[in-house]
């Protein structure tokens, strides 16, 4: 019986560092499916920052969530809304001191539009 030998185990265990989480930077929509998401939502919010009202250039807006994704917020367009560089960045400062969606934004609904399919809950 010498020629038996131990078989080598076949299966390895998983390394788990190689499997990716979900998180929501991959949630997020890049490239020119962006550009085009954002000139669309801007088209809707009629140019201007959801925000203060202000009319801004498209090149000068910026394409934003409501409820930022990492608080659960979602990339259909009832939660994408077109705010000026200023609002903007004061949003995103005040979401990452207080960790919360940022109540100011809250005050603000997104534009209905027209055109656009509602969706009824
Ligand atoms: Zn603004």
């Amino acid at each position: 019986m010498s020629r038996l030998t131990t078989l080598k185990p076949r299966l390895k265990a998983i390394d788990t560092r190689r499997l990716k989480t979900l998180n929501s930077e991959e949630l997020r929509v890049t490239g020119s499916a962006r550009v085009g998401l954002k000139r669309r939502i801007y088209t809707r919010d009629d140019g201007c920052c959801c925000m203060c009202k202000r009319f801004v250039e498209l090149r000068d807006s910026e394409l934003d969530h409501r409820i930022a994704l990492q608080f659960g917020g979602g990339n259909d367009e009832s939660n994408l809304w077109t705010l000026c560089v200023e609002c903007h960045a004061g949003k995103t400062a005040r979401e990452t001191s207080t960790r919360q969606p940022d109540r100011e934004a809250l005050k603000h609904d997104v534009p209905a539009g027209e055109g656009l399919p509602v969706t009824i809950v």
